[in-house]
């Protein structure tokens, strides 16, 4: 209600009453329409971004799905110490284990390799939260698919691994006779003086000097390929194929203490020493073969030997003497 105002008329000498334009009157009436709106407007923008609004129910959806985004970037985060730990691993597997084993190193695109073809996420499209979901499960699917990579890489080593294990245990390593036992070695591989003949010849192994008896040993791992007199001039002899291409003769033997066919270890005791053969006084003949050629026995005794006995075998063994053949 506007208020009824008045004016003093000096022709009359009394107060009249103003009368509102009409033009005012509809103007103060779309004012305060205008106004209203405007307010309620407001009003209703403030409700509706406000709890007032929202029933209970929805009020406690809505905070679940702040409380799923936040554990979602809690579980990003430790994804990523995740990542760290396995490339850390990753690393050491291509630069430490599949190195040391010769296997080649496997690259980084294969181990981080994603998944092509299909849309494997489409069920996740569509959502507000779509983009974290669907980056998460990406990164969860990547680092799944390279612990299998790393899993296997890892079995692939442990198998080098027990190969070259074997491997070690097979590749003749120490000398045949103790050396508490040996008397001395006699002659070395390379040219030497025949012990009947006097001719020089070429000697294809190493003479250790022991008494007749004396137990001689399998320099490694292997299997009893021979064990008889039927090779001559090594007399009573025993072959040892160790595998990977490497086998030992030990002649001029007394006796035997294995049988064709035995598998025999590393240090058991496989015979004695004899002359047996074409031998001038008790020995042991001993001989390495690698791929079918005889190569030289002096190194392969780095398993039993101290370093100042090997400088006195090598002496020895470089010595141009007389072998016992
Ligand atoms: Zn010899």
């Amino acid at each position: 209600m506007s208020k009824v105002k008045y004016y003093y008329d000096p022709d009359t000498l009394s107060y009249r009453k103003i009368e509102p334009k009409k033009s005012r009157k509809y103007r103060n009436i779309f004012l305060f329409i205008a106004a209203s709106a405007i307010f309620g407007f407001l009003g209703l923008m403030i409700l509706l971004n406000t709890d007032l609004f929202n029933t209970p129910r929805e009020l406690s959806l809505a905070r679940e799905v702040k409380n799923y985004e936040l554990q979602f970037e809690l579980i990003n985060r430790k994804l990523e110490q995740m990542e760290q730990v396995l490339a850390n691993i990753e690393d050491r597997d291509n630069n430490i284990y599949r190195l040391y084993f010769e296997a080649n190193p496997i690259p980084p695109e294969q181990r981080r390799a994603g998944f092509g073809g299909v849309n494997r996420y489409k069920s996740l499209e569509g959502f507000n939260n779509s983009e974290m979901i669907i980056a998460t499960a990406k990164r969860v699917d990547i680092i799944q698919k390279q612990m299998a990579i790393q899993s296997k890489s890892l079995d692939e080593v442990t198998k080098l691994a027990a190969e070259k294990e074997k491997l070690l245990a097979a590749i003749p390593a120490i000398q045949p006779i103790r050396n508490e036992e040996l008397t001395r070695m006699a002659s070395g591989y390379g040219w030497r003086s025949d012990p009947f003949t006097k001719a020089r010849k070429m000697h294809w192994g190493m003479d250790f000097t022991a008494p007749k008896g004396t137990p001689i040993y399998a320099s490694g791992d292997g299997k009893v390929i021979r064990a008889d007199n039927n090779s001559s001039g090594y007399g009573k002899h025993i072959r040892i194929d160790h595998g990977y291409g490497y086998m030992t003769l030990y002649g001029h033997l007394s006796r035997y203490n294995v049988k064709k066919w035995q598998r025999v270890k590393r240090g058991d005791l496989i015979g004695f020493v004899g002359s047996t053969g074409r031998s001038e006084a008790p020995h042991l003949h001993y001989e390495v073969w690698k791929d079918d050629e005889r190569i030289n026995p002096i190194n392969f005794y780095y398993g039993s030997l101290t370093a100042e006995e090997f400088e006195n075998m090598l002496k020895f063994a470089n010595q141009e003497n007389q072998s016992l053949d």
